[in-house]
This record gives C-alpha cells, sequence and structure tokens, in this order.
C-alpha cells in the first residue's frame, strides 16, 4: 500500500507586477505567486496543489503548508471519498492551528492546498480528470466528504443527497456534452485598471473576435474615470455582450450604490465585490438598491459558512466559488450544493495563478452531477501565465476546452518552478 512520503512546499512567484497585468483597485502592485505543494509517494504519482497568494503574502502562506505536513507524512495515499473525507476532517480539526481561524484565512487557503493536492493524486491513480473521477462518485460518497457542521440550518445531508440523486440520471449525456462542447468562460483580460484606453478598447473588440460573449471591466478607483472606461468599452463591443464590473472589494455600502447609479446607463451585467467579502448585509443593501444589477462575491469569502449567509438572506444573485480560497474540494461540493438548494448560478473566480486550471473541474463537476445545467454559468478566463503548468486549460472560441488529463491540472512545468522560485530562482535572483 503506497504512502505519502514527504511534502514539498515551494514559494513561485511571477513578477506581474512589472506589467501591470493583474492590476486593481485594491492591488496596484501584484506579484502573482503560488505556495505550492508537492504530495511525494513511494509509488509512481505525485499530488500537486497551490495556494494562490500575491508577494509577500507567499512568506506566510508556504509556512502554514509546512505546519500541516505532519497530517500527511506517512499517510496512506487517499483513493477514495472515505480517505479523502478523513483527510479534511482531520485538517480542519487539528485545534492549534484551527484556533488562527476557524476555518479562514491562511490556515484554512493551506489546509485548501493540502487536500487539493489529495484529491489530484487521488484523480490520478483513478486515471480520470478531476471533474470526472467527482462525477463518478455516487451521492452518498460525495455528501460523506462534505462538513455539514454549521449548514444544516440551510442544507440538511438528506437534502444534499436528494439534490444529488436528482441529477445522476442525465450525468452521462451531460459528460460527453461537456467533452464536446467544452464550459461557457468569459475573459477579464481587457479591464485591469492599469491599462490605457486604448489598450482597453483594443482587448474588448478582440474579446468579442475571440468568441466571448461576456467581459469584465475592473472598477473603483475614480469614478469619472470609470465612466469613461465602461463607455469605451460598450462601444467596443456593442449592445448584444456582457459587460460585468468589479471592485474588488473598494467600497462602503453607500459608494457601491452610488457608483452603479452612475454606470448603469452601460447595462453591467454584474457588480462583483462590492464592498467586503464579510459583509453580508452590505452585500443585501446594494445588491436590493441596484437591482437588476446582480451582485457578485465569492473569490475572498473564507468559508461555507459566510456562503450559507450570503445564499439565505438573498444577498447575492451570483456566486464566484474559489478553488483556492476554502478548505479544498469537500467545501467546496459543500458550496456547490447551497448554490443548488438556493438556485444561484456559480460562476467561479479565477486568474491568478493556475485558478482557472483547478476551478474548471469544479464548475464542470456541478454542471455534470449538481445543478446540471450551464445556464447563466460562465467561468473566468484570464490568459496569463497558463505556459507554466504541464496541462494548461486553454479556451476556444468563448469556452473551456473540457480536461481530459489525469488530476487536477494543478502541476507546475519543473522548469518553471526553478526559474520563478523565490528569492533563489534566476527570475529573481538576476533582478
Ligand atoms: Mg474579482
Amino acid at each position: 500500500m503506497a504512502r505519502i512520503t514527504g511534502v514539498d512546499v515551494l514559494d513561485i512567484r511571477f513578477p506581474t507586477s512589472r506589467e501591470l497585468d493583474g492590476s486593481d483597485a485594491m492591488n496596484p502592485d501584484p506579484d502573482y505567486s503560488a505556495a505550492y505543494v508537492v504530495l511525494r509517494t513511494d509509488g509512481d504519482v505525485d499530488g500537486h496543489g497551490l495556494a494562490f497568494t500575491i508577494g509577500r503574502g507567499n512568506d506566510v502562506q508556504a509556512a502554514a503548508i509546512q505546519a500541516l505536513a505532519p497530517h500527511v507524512l506517512g499517510r496512506e495515499v487517499p483513493r477514495d471519498a472515505a480517505a479523502l473525507g478523513a483527510l479534511s476532517r482531520e485538517l480542519v480539526g487539528d485545534s492549534q492551528l484551527r484556533w488562527l481561524g476557524p476555518e479562514k484565512g491562511v490556515v484554512h487557503m493551506a489546509i485548501g492546498a493540502v487536500v487539493n493536492a489529495a484529491w489530484d493524486l487521488a484523480a490520478r491513480l483513478a486515471n480520470r480528470p478531476l471533474w470526472m473521477f467527482m462525477a463518478e462518485m455516487s451521492p452518498e460518497e460525495l455528501v460523506s466528504v462534505v462538513d455539514f457542521r454549521y449548514l444544516s440550518d440551510a442544507i440538511t445531508p438528506d437534502e444534499a443527497l436528494a439534490l444529488l440523486e436528482a441529477a445522476e440520471p442525465g450525468r452521462a449525456e451531460r459528460m460527453s456534452v461537456l467533452l464536446a462542447e467544452g464550459y461557457p468562460a468569459y475573459t477579464t483580460s481587457p479591464g485591469w485598471l492599469g491599462y490605457s484606453d486604448e489598450k482597453l478598447a483594443g482587448l474588448a473588440r478582440q474579446a468579442v473576435a475571440d468568441g466571448f460573449d461576456m467581459i469584465k471591466l475592473k472598477v473603483g478607483g475614480d469614478l469619472d474615470d470609470d465612466v469613461r472606461r465602461m463607455r469605451l468599452a460598450r462601444a467596443a463591443v456593442g449592445d448584444g455582450v456582457r459587460i460585468a464590473v468589479d471592485a474588488n472589494q473598494r467600497w462602503d455600502v453607500a459608494d457601491a450604490v452610488r457608483w452603479m447609479k452612475e454606470l448603469a446607463e452601460f447595462d453591467p451585467y454584474w457588480i462583483e465585490e462590492p464592498t467586503s467579502p464579510d459583509d453580508v448585509l452590505g452585500h443585501l443593501a446594494i445588491a436590493q438598491a441596484v437591482r437588476p444589477i446582480r451582485v457578485a462575491t465569492g473569490e475572498h469569502v473564507q468559508n461555507r459558512v459566510v456562503f450559507k449567509q450570503l445564499l439565505a438572506s438573498g444577498a447575492i444573485d451570483v456566486l464566484q466559488l474559489d478553488a483556492a480560497r476554502v478548505g479544498g474540494v469537500n467545501e467546496n461540493i459543500a458550496i456547490l450544493l447551497l448554490a443548488a438548494k438556493f438556485g444561484v448560478p456559480v460562476c467561479p473566480h479565477a486568474g491568478g495563478v493556475g485558478l482557472c486550471e483547478l476551478v474548471q473541474h469544479l464548475a464542470m463537476f456541478d454542471f455534470v452531477a449538481v445543478s446540471g445545467t450551464w445556464e447563466n454559468r460562465v467561468i473566468e478566463w484570464v490568459d496569463h501565465l497558463h505556459e507554466h503548468f504541464v496541462t494548461p486549460a486553454t479556451v476556444h472560441n468563448g469556452r473551456y476546452t473540457t480536461p481530459t488529463a489525469p488530476g487536477f491540472s494543478a502541476e507546475i512545468h519543473p522548469a518553471s518552478l526553478h526559474r520563478f522560485a523565490y528569492p533563489s530562482g534566476p527570475e529573481w535572483s538576476t533582478s
């Protein structure tokens, strides 16, 4: 029986601040980074996972992942729902680390990286892409990996089971559709705040030419600038293309409402992260004031408990789960089940380092085995840094190509791990 024999934690940083790729109202100088973890085994297959951070945050993130290593070293290689559920429960239950959360922030993201690496390992051993590995589990197995503590007032295990059973009959057909057609995407590449008007308009036109029917702009720096940029973008893409806007938590509630009233004439599809991701009541107040513009959040929502409140209160119209923010696949299954229960579409957050690679699997699993639909659903696409991945996410004609390689698509090329290692890699030591 194979065991986990090593936990490698690598600090990988890309100097993206040099080109202002990834710049927004709250993050003017992002160096996109990954605290990258490899679960080494005494068999032929390793598991890969990561937490996405920016710059110096990676020091802390990598240390947190290292702190979890004793739970994993020597452990039997996880292959099934029982083992993957047990691992997640043990990591979340480490009482001395739990004190730093509970179930939020750096430690929880570290758990997410390790849990995701374990799912990668199990899917590789099953010779399945992760979405298919998950979608081939029985409803009972899927329910068994979820921690329903703090959720049962909103969704019980029996309700979750019924949701999954209801989606079971169409699974095989939806898998074929997914493999043939891919999954709808939208692009954020035109809209970074640091880009010039010319670059914005050119990239917006290019996005439509590339087959996207939705783009996203960063807002929240200066209202006059945002009105000008939104007008330019609307003129560039025409009326038939959806334009979402993203404030990256920049506003208080009243600012969000005032700003969105000014942008409303350009028909924004959603306002993303208008305010603090913890502020359930704030999101509700904004939603009530700006509808029919949708309110979206999720990339910084720390766990399933906050998602429960955002959904149960009616504060969000779009749920943007993130593959590497919460406690990994297990908790994201809980979040997908909650969203299905409340009938709110999931449009995952992606970009960063490897987030497109990871989250496509969760959206595709949702399509096959949970919500059973991609209506009003799109995965974010940001065309940066994919060249560093062994099985990069790809988008053609506005749709993610359904991955077929075994695993969770998180593995980074050894040459990139060497070059961008911080601070010793050639990219950093010679600049
Ligand atoms: Mg965002």
